[in-house]
Protein backbone atom coordinates (compact mmCIF):
# COMPACT_ATOMS: atom_id res chain seq x y z
CA UNK A 1 0.00 0.00 0.00
CA UNK A 2 1.37 3.44 -0.72
CA UNK A 3 1.46 5.87 2.00
CA UNK A 4 0.17 9.34 1.08
CA UNK A 5 3.21 11.03 1.79
CA UNK A 6 5.31 8.39 0.09
CA UNK A 7 6.11 10.86 -3.04
CA UNK A 8 7.65 13.92 -0.29
CA UNK A 9 9.04 11.39 2.48
CA UNK A 10 11.83 11.37 1.63
CA UNK A 11 12.27 15.14 1.64
CA UNK A 12 10.45 15.41 4.62
CA UNK A 13 13.19 12.85 6.98
CA UNK A 14 13.27 13.53 10.93
CA UNK A 15 14.41 16.57 12.62
CA UNK A 16 18.40 16.30 11.76
CA UNK A 17 19.56 18.17 15.36
CA UNK A 18 16.80 16.53 16.91
CA UNK A 19 18.17 12.94 15.45
CA UNK A 20 21.78 13.45 16.72
CA UNK A 21 20.25 14.75 20.35
CA UNK A 22 18.58 11.00 20.48
CA UNK A 23 21.84 9.55 19.39
CA UNK A 24 23.76 11.66 22.06
CA UNK A 25 21.48 10.17 24.81
CA UNK A 26 21.92 6.91 23.31
CA UNK A 27 25.74 7.44 23.36
CA UNK A 28 25.66 8.75 26.96
CA UNK A 29 23.18 6.00 28.16
CA UNK A 30 26.04 3.72 27.10
CA UNK A 31 28.43 5.39 29.78
CA UNK A 32 30.35 7.45 27.17
CA UNK A 33 31.04 11.30 27.31
CA UNK A 34 29.55 13.33 24.67
CA UNK A 35 29.99 17.36 24.16
CA UNK A 36 26.66 18.27 22.86
CA UNK A 37 26.34 21.21 20.62
CA UNK A 38 24.14 19.48 18.60
CA UNK A 39 20.80 21.20 19.69
CA UNK A 40 19.41 24.40 19.86
CA UNK A 41 18.08 23.97 23.25
CA UNK A 42 18.95 26.87 26.49
CA UNK A 43 20.84 25.23 29.50
CA UNK A 44 19.16 27.47 32.17
CA UNK A 45 16.85 26.29 34.34
CA UNK A 46 13.16 27.38 34.85
CA UNK A 47 12.70 30.61 36.58
CA UNK A 48 11.18 30.08 39.83
CA UNK A 49 8.25 31.75 39.57
CA UNK A 50 7.47 30.33 36.44
CA UNK A 51 7.92 26.31 37.64
CA UNK A 52 5.76 27.60 41.26
CA UNK A 53 2.43 28.48 38.86
CA UNK A 54 3.07 25.10 37.15
CA UNK A 55 2.76 23.70 40.54
CA UNK A 56 0.13 26.10 41.72
CA UNK A 57 -1.90 25.09 38.52
CA UNK A 58 -1.76 21.01 39.17
CA UNK A 59 -2.61 21.59 42.84
CA UNK A 60 -5.53 23.35 41.55
CA UNK A 61 -6.59 21.24 39.57
CA UNK A 62 -6.02 23.09 36.40
CA UNK A 63 -6.43 20.09 34.35
CA UNK A 64 -9.02 20.79 31.96
CA UNK A 65 -9.79 21.35 28.12
CA UNK A 66 -9.08 25.10 27.38
CA UNK A 67 -10.18 27.19 24.10
CA UNK A 68 -8.43 26.24 21.09
CA UNK A 69 -6.98 29.55 20.82
CA UNK A 70 -5.64 29.70 24.36
CA UNK A 71 -6.83 30.70 27.56
CA UNK A 72 -8.01 34.35 27.76
CA UNK A 73 -5.50 35.30 30.57
CA UNK A 74 -2.31 34.25 28.72
CA UNK A 75 -3.69 35.71 25.26
CA UNK A 76 -4.04 39.29 26.76
CA UNK A 77 -0.65 38.87 27.85
CA UNK A 78 0.92 38.10 24.95
CA UNK A 79 -1.31 40.57 23.40
CA UNK A 80 0.07 43.31 25.66
CA UNK A 81 3.98 42.37 25.52
CA UNK A 82 3.37 42.30 21.53
CA UNK A 83 1.88 45.94 21.25
CA UNK A 84 4.69 47.02 24.44
CA UNK A 85 7.73 45.74 23.20
CA UNK A 86 7.04 44.58 19.69
CA UNK A 87 4.72 47.78 18.38
CA UNK A 88 3.06 44.98 16.57
CA UNK A 89 -0.34 46.29 17.75
CA UNK A 90 -3.03 43.90 18.41
CA UNK A 91 -5.60 42.46 20.97
CA UNK A 92 -6.21 38.97 22.91
CA UNK A 93 -8.88 38.29 19.55
CA UNK A 94 -5.74 38.49 17.13
CA UNK A 95 -3.56 35.72 19.21
CA UNK A 96 -3.30 32.41 19.41
CA UNK A 97 -1.75 30.08 21.51
CA UNK A 98 -0.02 26.39 20.07
CA UNK A 99 2.00 23.34 21.24
CA UNK A 100 5.49 25.44 20.61
CA UNK A 101 6.37 27.69 17.64
CA UNK A 102 6.71 24.62 15.59
CA UNK A 103 3.18 24.32 15.52
CA UNK A 104 2.23 27.86 15.18
CA UNK A 105 4.33 28.16 11.99
CA UNK A 106 2.68 24.49 10.81
CA UNK A 107 -0.63 25.69 11.22
CA UNK A 108 0.38 28.92 9.52
CA UNK A 109 1.45 27.15 6.72
CA UNK A 110 -1.44 25.06 6.29
CA UNK A 111 -3.74 27.80 6.98
CA UNK A 112 -2.03 29.91 4.24
CA UNK A 113 -0.56 27.96 1.33
CA UNK A 114 -2.38 25.52 -1.54
CA UNK A 115 -0.74 22.47 -2.91
CA UNK A 116 1.58 23.19 -5.44
CA UNK A 117 2.33 26.58 -4.58
CA UNK A 118 5.71 28.59 -3.93
CA UNK A 119 7.39 28.96 0.06
CA UNK A 120 10.20 31.60 -0.29
CA UNK A 121 12.94 30.54 2.21
CA UNK A 122 16.27 32.40 2.56
CA UNK A 123 19.38 30.34 2.67
CA UNK A 124 20.31 28.73 4.67
CA UNK A 125 16.88 27.93 6.99
CA UNK A 126 15.80 26.46 9.99
CA UNK A 127 15.67 22.72 8.46
CA UNK A 128 11.62 22.15 9.88
CA UNK A 129 10.62 25.05 7.51
CA UNK A 130 11.19 22.91 4.33
CA UNK A 131 9.79 19.85 6.06
CA UNK A 132 6.67 21.42 6.58
CA UNK A 133 6.21 23.26 3.49
CA UNK A 134 6.78 19.59 2.10
CA UNK A 135 3.93 18.41 4.95
CA UNK A 136 1.37 20.96 3.06
CA UNK A 137 2.35 19.36 -0.26
CA UNK A 138 3.90 22.70 -1.17
CA UNK A 139 7.03 23.72 -2.75
CA UNK A 140 9.99 25.50 -0.82
CA UNK A 141 12.24 27.59 -3.10
CA UNK A 142 15.19 28.56 -1.50
CA UNK A 143 16.76 32.05 -1.99
CA UNK A 144 20.42 33.17 -1.66
CA UNK A 145 21.73 35.30 0.70
CA UNK A 146 25.18 37.35 1.06
CA UNK A 147 27.48 36.04 3.84
CA UNK A 148 24.12 34.77 5.36
CA UNK A 149 22.23 38.54 5.17
CA UNK A 150 19.22 38.10 4.17
CA UNK A 151 18.48 40.75 1.35
CA UNK A 152 15.45 42.63 -0.33
CA UNK A 153 17.44 42.13 -3.89
CA UNK A 154 18.02 38.43 -3.60
CA UNK A 155 14.72 37.69 -2.43
CA UNK A 156 13.04 39.29 -5.20
CA UNK A 157 15.70 37.30 -8.15
CA UNK A 158 13.17 33.77 -6.56
CA UNK A 159 9.71 35.35 -6.56
CA UNK A 160 7.81 33.49 -9.34
CA UNK A 161 3.77 33.95 -9.66
CA UNK A 162 3.70 31.14 -7.34
CA UNK A 163 5.27 32.29 -4.34
CA UNK A 164 2.69 32.78 -1.61
CA UNK A 165 4.71 33.48 1.40
CA UNK A 166 7.84 34.68 2.61
CA UNK A 167 9.76 32.81 5.71
CA UNK A 168 12.13 35.11 7.49
CA UNK A 169 14.13 34.22 10.67
CA UNK A 170 15.46 37.05 12.82
CA UNK A 171 18.06 36.41 14.39
CA UNK A 172 18.59 33.25 12.61
CA UNK A 173 19.06 29.96 13.07
CA UNK A 174 21.35 28.69 12.10
CA UNK A 175 23.48 31.31 10.72
CA UNK A 176 22.92 33.88 13.79
CA UNK A 177 22.64 36.98 11.43
CA UNK A 178 19.80 39.73 12.45
CA UNK A 179 18.00 41.46 9.55
CA UNK A 180 18.68 45.40 10.19
CA UNK A 181 15.87 47.35 10.38
CA UNK A 182 16.59 49.38 6.96
CA UNK A 183 16.66 45.90 5.55
CA UNK A 184 13.47 45.05 6.60
CA UNK A 185 11.93 48.26 5.27
CA UNK A 186 13.18 47.22 1.94
CA UNK A 187 11.69 43.58 2.56
CA UNK A 188 8.49 44.94 3.69
CA UNK A 189 8.17 47.03 0.42
CA UNK A 190 8.81 43.89 -1.53
CA UNK A 191 6.21 41.67 -0.06
CA UNK A 192 3.52 44.45 -0.68
CA UNK A 193 5.29 45.06 -4.34
CA UNK A 194 4.46 41.30 -4.80
CA UNK A 195 1.09 40.58 -3.02
CA UNK A 196 2.55 38.23 -0.62
CA UNK A 197 2.75 37.19 2.76
CA UNK A 198 5.10 36.99 4.93
CA UNK A 199 6.15 34.76 8.30
CA UNK A 200 8.57 36.48 10.45
CA UNK A 201 9.93 33.71 12.96
CA UNK A 202 11.13 35.74 16.15
CA UNK A 203 11.44 33.31 18.51
CA UNK A 204 15.37 34.28 18.94
CA UNK A 205 14.31 37.62 19.69
CA UNK A 206 15.83 38.14 23.14
CA UNK A 207 19.76 36.44 22.02
CA UNK A 208 20.77 39.72 20.06
CA UNK A 209 24.67 41.13 20.81
CA UNK A 210 25.16 43.55 18.64
CA UNK A 211 22.43 45.28 16.41
CA UNK A 212 19.19 45.51 17.65
CA UNK A 213 15.86 43.14 17.13
CA UNK A 214 12.93 44.90 15.32
CA UNK A 215 9.64 42.79 14.06
CA UNK A 216 8.73 43.50 10.64
CA UNK A 217 5.03 43.64 11.23
CA UNK A 218 5.90 47.13 13.74
CA UNK A 219 7.03 48.63 10.47
CA UNK A 220 3.11 50.20 9.09
CA UNK A 221 0.27 48.38 9.30
CA UNK A 222 -0.21 47.36 5.43
CA UNK A 223 2.72 45.34 6.40
CA UNK A 224 1.06 44.58 9.75
CA UNK A 225 -2.02 42.84 7.55
CA UNK A 226 0.65 40.80 5.68
CA UNK A 227 2.53 39.33 8.64
CA UNK A 228 2.23 36.13 10.53
CA UNK A 229 4.57 36.68 13.62
CA UNK A 230 5.62 33.71 15.50
CA UNK A 231 7.04 33.22 18.53
CA UNK A 232 7.43 31.13 21.79
CA UNK A 233 8.71 30.39 25.31
CA UNK A 234 10.86 27.83 24.68
CA UNK A 235 14.09 30.01 24.11
CA UNK A 236 13.72 33.25 26.35
CA UNK A 237 12.70 31.05 29.22
CA UNK A 238 13.88 28.01 28.50
CA UNK A 239 10.56 26.01 28.75
CA UNK A 240 11.60 23.88 25.46
CA UNK A 241 9.82 20.62 26.80
CA UNK A 242 6.67 22.24 28.04
CA UNK A 243 5.63 23.36 24.17
CA UNK A 244 4.33 26.60 24.09
CA UNK A 245 4.35 28.70 21.16
CA UNK A 246 2.42 31.59 19.57
CA UNK A 247 1.20 33.79 16.72
CA UNK A 248 -0.55 36.85 15.50
CA UNK A 249 -1.74 37.57 12.25
CA UNK A 250 -4.44 39.25 10.15
CA UNK A 251 -7.73 38.20 11.46
CA UNK A 252 -8.32 35.82 8.65
CA UNK A 253 -5.81 33.79 8.97
CA UNK A 254 -5.73 33.90 12.75
CA UNK A 255 -9.22 31.84 12.19
CA UNK A 256 -7.85 29.82 9.92
CA UNK A 257 -5.38 28.91 12.36
CA UNK A 258 -7.71 28.11 15.61
CA UNK A 259 -10.10 25.39 13.20
CA UNK A 260 -7.04 23.76 12.17
CA UNK A 261 -5.76 24.10 15.91
CA UNK A 262 -9.43 23.05 17.24
CA UNK A 263 -9.55 19.74 14.89
CA UNK A 264 -5.88 18.45 15.61
CA UNK A 265 -4.24 19.18 19.24
CA UNK A 266 -6.99 21.52 20.56
CA UNK A 267 -4.61 23.70 22.48
CA UNK A 268 -1.29 23.05 24.33
CA UNK A 269 -1.04 21.77 27.94
CA UNK A 270 -3.17 23.65 30.40
CA UNK A 271 -0.58 23.66 32.95
CA UNK A 272 2.24 24.93 30.25
CA UNK A 273 -0.37 27.90 29.81
CA UNK A 274 -0.42 29.30 33.20
CA UNK A 275 3.22 28.89 33.34
CA UNK A 276 3.28 31.07 30.22
CA UNK A 277 1.46 33.49 32.01
CA UNK A 278 3.86 33.58 34.67
CA UNK A 279 6.74 34.02 32.24
CA UNK A 280 5.44 36.34 30.66
CA UNK A 281 5.54 38.76 34.12
CA UNK A 282 9.66 37.80 34.53
CA UNK A 283 11.09 41.32 34.32
CA UNK A 284 13.60 41.53 31.03
CA UNK A 285 16.42 42.60 33.53
CA UNK A 286 16.72 39.16 34.92
CA UNK A 287 16.50 37.73 31.43
CA UNK A 288 19.56 39.92 30.81
CA UNK A 289 22.36 37.76 32.31
CA UNK A 290 21.57 34.93 30.20
CA UNK A 291 21.86 36.90 27.58
CA UNK A 292 25.82 38.34 28.77
CA UNK A 293 26.49 34.63 29.41
CA UNK A 294 25.50 33.82 25.67
CA UNK A 295 27.48 36.74 24.38
CA UNK A 296 30.72 35.72 26.09
CA UNK A 297 30.22 31.87 25.19
CA UNK A 298 29.89 33.20 21.39
CA UNK A 299 33.04 35.51 21.24
CA UNK A 300 34.94 32.45 22.92
CA UNK A 301 33.80 29.89 20.33
CA UNK A 302 34.17 31.94 17.20
CA UNK A 303 37.76 32.82 18.46
CA UNK A 304 38.00 28.70 18.77
CA UNK A 305 36.67 27.90 15.53
CA UNK A 306 39.09 30.37 13.70
CA UNK A 307 41.92 29.66 15.39
CA UNK A 308 41.16 26.02 13.96
CA UNK A 309 41.05 27.52 10.38
CA UNK A 310 37.14 26.82 10.42
CA UNK A 311 36.10 30.38 8.99
CA UNK A 312 33.64 31.30 11.38
CA UNK A 313 31.91 34.64 11.26
CA UNK A 314 30.95 36.72 14.62
CA UNK A 315 27.20 35.83 14.96
CA UNK A 316 24.80 39.01 16.33
CA UNK A 317 22.21 36.41 17.33
CA UNK A 318 20.12 33.46 18.23
CA UNK A 319 22.92 30.31 19.89
CA UNK A 320 24.52 28.93 17.20
CA UNK A 321 27.51 29.75 15.19
CA UNK A 322 27.79 27.97 11.55
CA UNK A 323 31.41 27.83 10.88
CA UNK A 324 32.82 26.54 7.36
CA UNK A 325 34.40 23.31 6.60
CA UNK A 326 35.46 24.07 3.30
CA UNK A 327 38.97 23.90 4.02
CA UNK A 328 39.01 20.06 5.58
CA UNK A 329 37.54 18.82 1.75
CA UNK A 330 34.52 16.35 3.49
CA UNK A 331 31.11 16.86 3.41
CA UNK A 332 29.26 17.82 6.27
CA UNK A 333 27.27 14.44 7.11
CA UNK A 334 30.98 13.30 7.20
CA UNK A 335 32.32 16.14 9.30
CA UNK A 336 29.73 15.27 11.63
CA UNK A 337 29.47 11.69 11.92
CA UNK A 338 33.72 11.72 12.55
CA UNK A 339 33.06 14.46 15.36
CA UNK A 340 30.17 12.04 17.06
CA UNK A 341 32.46 8.82 17.03
CA UNK A 342 34.78 11.05 19.15
CA UNK A 343 31.85 12.03 21.39
CA UNK A 344 31.41 15.69 19.91
CA UNK A 345 27.71 16.21 18.59
CA UNK A 346 27.39 18.82 15.75
CA UNK A 347 24.69 18.77 13.02
CA UNK A 348 25.39 18.47 9.64
CA UNK A 349 25.06 21.99 7.61
CA UNK A 350 23.56 19.76 5.06
CA UNK A 351 20.34 20.40 6.97
CA UNK A 352 20.06 23.82 6.94
CA UNK A 353 20.78 24.03 2.94
CA UNK A 354 24.74 24.39 3.03
CA UNK A 355 26.97 21.22 2.61
CA UNK A 356 30.48 23.52 3.72
CA UNK A 357 29.25 24.34 7.42
CA UNK A 358 28.17 22.46 10.40
CA UNK A 359 25.92 24.03 13.26
CA UNK A 360 26.97 23.93 16.80
CA UNK A 361 24.84 25.64 19.72
CA UNK A 362 27.07 26.78 22.52
CA UNK A 363 23.56 26.95 24.69
CA UNK A 364 25.87 24.34 26.92
CA UNK A 365 28.14 25.13 30.04
CA UNK A 366 31.76 27.59 29.72
CA UNK A 367 32.92 24.46 30.60
CA UNK A 368 31.73 22.01 28.13
CA UNK A 369 32.79 24.77 25.42
CA UNK A 370 36.10 24.80 26.10
CA UNK A 371 36.66 20.82 26.54
CA UNK A 372 34.66 20.01 23.57
CA UNK A 373 36.21 22.44 21.15
CA UNK A 374 39.67 21.01 22.73
CA UNK A 375 38.73 17.81 21.58
CA UNK A 376 37.38 19.06 18.37
CA UNK A 377 40.75 20.73 17.56
CA UNK A 378 42.50 17.35 18.16
CA UNK A 379 40.37 15.32 16.06
CA UNK A 380 40.58 17.99 13.28
N1 LIG B 1 11.86 28.52 14.98
C1 LIG B 1 13.18 28.35 15.01
C2 LIG B 1 14.04 29.17 14.13
C3 LIG B 1 13.76 27.39 15.86
O1 LIG B 1 15.08 27.22 15.89
C4 LIG B 1 12.90 26.60 16.67
C5 LIG B 1 13.45 25.55 17.54
O2 LIG B 1 14.58 25.18 17.51
C6 LIG B 1 11.53 26.82 16.59
C7 LIG B 1 11.04 27.78 15.75
C8 LIG B 1 10.54 26.00 17.39
O3 LIG B 1 10.61 26.20 18.74
P1 LIG B 1 9.53 25.57 19.74
O4 LIG B 1 8.63 24.72 18.94
O5 LIG B 1 10.32 24.83 20.75
O6 LIG B 1 8.81 26.75 20.33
Amino acid sequence: MVLGLADGFSMLGDSVPQYINSKVKELEALGQKVYNFSVGEPDFSLFPEVRDAGILALRENFAKYTPAAGIEELRVKIAEKLTKENGILCSAADVIVTSGAKQAIYNALYAVVNSGEEVLIPSPYWTSYAAQVHLCRAQPVFAKTDDFVIKADLLELSITPKTKILILNSPNNPTGTVISKSELKRIADLVLSHDIYVMADEIYERFVYEDEHYSLASLNDEIRDRTITINGFSKTYAMTGLRLGYATAPKEIIKMMNRIQSQTTLHPSSISQKMGVAALSVPLRNILPFVQEYKKRRDFVVRRLNEMNLDCCKPQGAFFVFPSIESLGISSQSCSTTLLEHGIATAPGIAFGSDHHIRLSYATSMAQIEEGLENMEKVL
